[in-house]
């Protein structure tokens, strides 16, 4: 390639500071950043290691720049996952004929995979305080209050203790509808002997953290405590199994070992986890077979889950950060099954 278009706005956070929501980083023998009018201050203020470039639109002046010198092609990549089909038409017309674009997938996706040291702490600090507060509105719970009401707890304890927001809408799901791995709040009302998942996670310092956990309001009967301990089990299971060099798929299977030997297997509809970092569902996936190996400085989830209709869910997420010799657990929280 003669130059990159990186377009992705965590991608361009990446690479160069910048935190807008529109603009573009021209990667070739130099770097250049396009943004427009909006973004004038705020590029100056945040972006390193690249000149900053302002104009009406940032496709226009990436054409300006572009113009190749001779008469020979160039060729520039761009992010085939990001850049729409309308916004390529646009660059093609803007651009001429003399470049041909390329797509590529996953340039910098790959690079964001490790964190660095700085990345970690901010991993934790988004970690710890998911931790904190998930306990604080979990002492909180009673039958009556609506799901909307705990997610807006949730959220608004995020913000006060310093989260530039949720990582994700909050997911609150009691009864049935915990059986939906991926409910939205609603204004059902908590009540007594239901199972109720929170999901959450915080985005600090741009950084996000991703924690679910399960409690029972009342006292859980037999066959809940069996599924939690089988879930819990499957879920240290995959902890315990981490360490660079393991692959994806190796870390998916400790946890769907476990819950298939309790005969659990047909009611755990998703993978084991994901990447995360400046995004919540990076790579590398914890998936079935997948054969990506673990390396230090990894951050993925570990969340198995079952989901029974017309009975509930439970399901018990963690940060877990791959280190040199093994792993580490980042989000803090008990891990047993609450009673309230
Ligand atoms: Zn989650
Ligand atoms: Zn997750």
């Amino acid at each position: 390639m003669d130059a990159f278009l990186v377009v992705h706005p965590p991608n361009l956070y990446y690479l160069c500071g910048f935190s807008g929501s529109s603009g573009a980083l021209l990667v070739g023998r130099r770097a250049t950043l396009l943004t427009d009018g909006r973004y004038t201050i705020q590029a100056r203020q945040e972006v390193r290691a690249a000149r900053v470039k302002i104009g009406p639109r940032w496709q226009e002046s990436l054409a300006a720049l572009l113009r190749p010198k001779g008469r020979g092609k160039l060729r520039v990549g761009v992010e085939a996952a990001h850049l729409s089909v309308s916004q390529l038409a646009a660059l093609r017309r803007a651009a001429g004929r003399r470049i041909r674009w390329a797509a590529l997938e996953g340039q910098v996706e790959a690079l964001r995979r490790a964190k660095d040291a700085e990345e970690v702490r901010r991993m934790r600090a988004a970690a710890a305080l998911a931790s904190r507060i998930v306990g604080e509105v979990v002492r909180r719970l009673h039958p009556g209050m609506l799901e909307t009401e705990v997610a807006a707890e949730i959220e608004y304890r995020m913000r006060r203790a310093g989260a530039s927001g949720p990582a994700f809408e909050t997911i609150v799901a009691s009864g049935a509808r915990a059986a939906l791995p991926h409910a939205r709040a609603t204004g059902k009302p908590l009540r007594k002997n239901e199972l109720v998942v929170l999901d959450l996670g915080a985005i600090l310092r741009h950084y996000s953290s991703d924690l679910t956990r399960t409690v029972y309001l009342g006292r859980a009967p037999s066959r809940i405590r069996t599924w939690y301990a089988a879930v819990l089990e499957a879920q240290q299971a995959a902890r315990e199994a981490i360490q660079p060099g393991i692959t994806a798929g190796e870390v998916d299977a400790a946890a769907r070992g476990v819950l298939r030997r309790a005969g659990l297997a047909r009611y755990f509809v998703h993978s084991t986890g994901h990447g995360l970092g400046l995004e919540v569902h990076e790579e590398p996936r914890l998936a079935r077979s997948r054969s990506e190996r673990l390396e230090a400085g990894m951050v993925v989830t570990v969340e198995p889950g079952i989901y029974v209709q017309g009975i509930g869910g439970i399901r018990i997420e963690d940060d877990v950060l791959v280190t040199e010799r093994g792993s580490e657990t980042l989000t803090t929280a008990p891990r047993e099954l609450l009673e309230i």
